[in-house]
């Protein structure tokens, strides 16, 4: 048996619908599967329904933007309480700071002559996380740009024309909202931001899992972060970070995570405190 458990849906920047993501989740075979959609749990209700209807374990989650360090990382947060009012709160501030970027971005390329609105951006997005891979597809379908990855080189990586810095909360702070909620955390792709030292300080602040397989990780990346994560005592997780058809094939079931590393994970869900 077999999990994925880094997923994202047109309810943030993916393509799929819960219902397709269900339907592929299915074609591969998994056992289980987490929604993490950035800044987002809009896109868990149907997704656990579509996941019922294949059998398959659905496992509500959410990928939170956070700083460490004055790097971005990203927190994955799964069993969390999709009805707790503050995380909600919590959410839509995230989204409130994520549109306000986007009206910063398109201001700046405004500026240099590029004439994109944000009410294309927001169309495009048609969720409640937009970020720059919508403002990639605006530039692309406004004939501004060739291509997805052309917009990024041109426009929207850091420090090109459209960038404009993240405001983004401390991981600490992020991993506490996730326990708070009844979740558990794990650092997201660590291989991405290229300062394994991120790992210990991650496991100080209170996480409790590393995303040891990743699509974007080498055989060696992954060897490397099991090893640290068994030496920190955290779970080794793993996720395709699948998109959709956003980039070519889509990646879901392209690592597939044993499920004992689902229960390993589950047992470190918080208990509730009795109330006394
Ligand atoms: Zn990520
Ligand atoms: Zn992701």
């Amino acid at each position: 048996m077999f999990a994925d458990l880094h997923l994202h849906t047109f309810f943030s920047d993916g393509t799929f619908s819960p219902e397709e993501l269900a339907a592929h989740a299915h074609e591969q075979d998994l056992a289980a599967i987490a929604l993490t959609d950035h800044d987002t749990v809009d896109g868990c209700p149907a997704t656990a329904a579509a996941c019922g209807t294949h059998g398959i374990e659905f496992i509500p989650g959410a990928e939170i933007t956070a700083e460490m360090g004055g790097q971005e990382v990203h927190i994955l947060a799964y069993w969390i309480d999709t009805t707790s009012p503050t995380l909600m709160q919590r959410f839509s501030e995230f989204q409130a700071v994520r549109s306000q970027r986007i009206h910063g971005m398109v201001k700046q390329l405004n500026e240099r002559g590029v004439a994109l609105t944000a009410e294309a951006v927001f169309a495009i997005a048609n969720c409640k996380a937009p970020g720059r891979p919508h403002v990639a597809r605006a530039l692309v379908s406004g004939g501004f740009c060739n291509d997805f990855d052309d917009a990024f080189e041109r426009y929207l990586k850091k420090g090109r024309p459209g960038w404009v810095p993240k405001a983004m909360m401390p991981a600490a702070d992020a991993i506490a909202l996730i326990h708070a909620s009844g979740g558990v955390a794990v650092l997201a792709h660590p291989g991405l931001y290229r300062m394994d030292r991120l790992v210990g300080e991650a496991a100080a602040a209170g996480i409790d899992g590393i995303e040891c397989w990743h699509t974007k990780h080498n055989p060696e990346a992954s060897r490397r972060y099991q090893k640290m994560a068994a030496e920190l005592n955290r779970v080794a997780t793993g996720g395709s970070d699948c998109h959709g058809n956003s980039k070519g094939q889509p990646l879901i079931g392209r690592i597939r995570l044993p499920y004992e590393q689902v229960n390993r994970l589950r047992e470190r869900r918080p208990t509730p405190s009795p109330a006394t």
